[in-house]
């Protein structure tokens, strides 16, 4: 088991290096005819075995990937080859222009920064930004100023606003935590917890709790409910809840399921375990249910992720948990979702954390 963990992530390693190496090209329409090669400018695109999200992912390819195109479309779908295997995808996330420039990941690092089309403060604004905007650099700077690509679309921005190692405090609403990134200090109390409506105990920061219950409202609305069953859990609380853990399975076991105090997502105050009742409470199968496939679709209008997706252990560093989700607001949220981003860590550009 250990072994295939190191084995995949030195895959996904490699593949990222190589996604970082050749950059996107504008998203062009496809597809026009006949066999031609195609590249995926989705950072992890996962193809499907026919024209439809809802049938079986057959192959998955990250960003700067090459496919060949096998010349059927329908609707926005289209199928290519890759990797020996013919999948669908959505035409979006595939551009026929060969990638030409260089570049590396950047993330905006303030919130609403206003993109130039020129490096200067006067010139017409391209596009504004949300906090942890996800670029590219195009490694042309001048004076303060570095040129990047964003949206499909070239612009400037001031050098000072942006970060190619996006790193956010323990009382960001962005904050990483995962086995290599710990709560800092280790027993941090988020300040502004409120409870969580519908719970006389649960607790979520205020803009978590607020996008939890617009959330709870609106699959109510699609016919689908779902309650959470835990929230904000103290230093304290996380350190018992592990060591039963630790009694019952071993610690290995224990810690693809259990984070060690200090290292649990639940302490940020920003994230919730959902159920909607039956024999799926915290079990993979959570996943199969209405709530679970409406909380995978939708929560990102919310603001919140599907923090351990199935398949990405060697990311994540624990077990596929659909009914354990993340607040990171809506802008992330969608912006992971719009680029095929599996993984808050693949968003960020930050290294896997399958172990401590
Ligand atoms: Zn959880």
């Amino acid at each position: 088991m250990a072994r295939t963990m190191r084995a995949t992530a030195a895959v996904v390693a490699a593949l990222i290096l190589t996604a970082f190496a050749a950059g996107p090209a504008s998203a062009d329409p496809l597809p026009g005819s006949g066999t031609r090669t195609v590249w995926v400018v989705a950072a992890d695109l996962r193809l499907h075995a026919r024209p439809s999200s809802d049938s079986p992912v057959t192959v998955r390819a990250l960003e700067g990937s090459s496919a060949a195109y096998a010349g059927e479309a329908r609707g926005s779908w289209v199928r290519v080859r890759i990797g020996g295997t013919d999948a669908w995808t959505p035409a979006r996330f595939l551009t026929t222009v060969k990638p030409a420039w260089q570049a590396r990941p950047v993330w905006v690092m303030r919130e609403r920064v206003r993109l130039r089309s020129r490096p200067t403060n006067t010139s017409p604004v391209v596009a504004t930004t949300f906090r942890a905007e996800r670029g590219r650099l195009t490694g042309i700077s001048r004076g303060g100023w570095a040129q990047v690509k964003y949206r499909g679309r070239f612009a400037w921005v001031r050098a000072s606003a942006i970060s190619t190692a996006p790193r956010f405090p323990t009382t960001s609403t962005l904050v990483l935590v995962n086995k290599r990134n710990p709560l800092d200090p280790r027993d941090h109390v988020p300040s502004n917890l409120v409870t969580v409506a519908g719970s006389s105990s649960l607790r979520l920061r205020g803009a978590a709790a607020a996008a939890m219950a617009r959330m709870r409202s609106a699959a109510a609305a699609d016919g689908v409910s779902f309650t959470v069953i835990s929230a904000y859990r103290s230093y304290a609380t996380q350190r018992s809840l592990y060591a039963r853990y630790v009694a019952n399975l071993g610690q290995a076991a224990a810690d693809r399921v259990s984070a060690r105090a200090g290292y649990s997502e639940h302490q940020t105050g920003l994230t919730a375990d959902l159920s909607s009742g039956g024999g799926c409470r915290l079990g993979a199968c959570f996943g199969d249910t209405a709530a679970g496939r409406w909380v995978r679709a939708n929560g990102h209008r919310f603001g919140f992720i599907v923090r351990y997706p199935d398949g990405y252990s060697s990311i994540t560093g624990y077990s596929y948990e659909p009914w354990h989700v993340r607040y990171v607001g809506p802008d992330v949220a969608t912006a992971m979702r719009d680029g095929g981003h599996a993984t808050y860590e693949q968003y960020l550009g930050r290294p896997a954390a399958p172990t401590y």
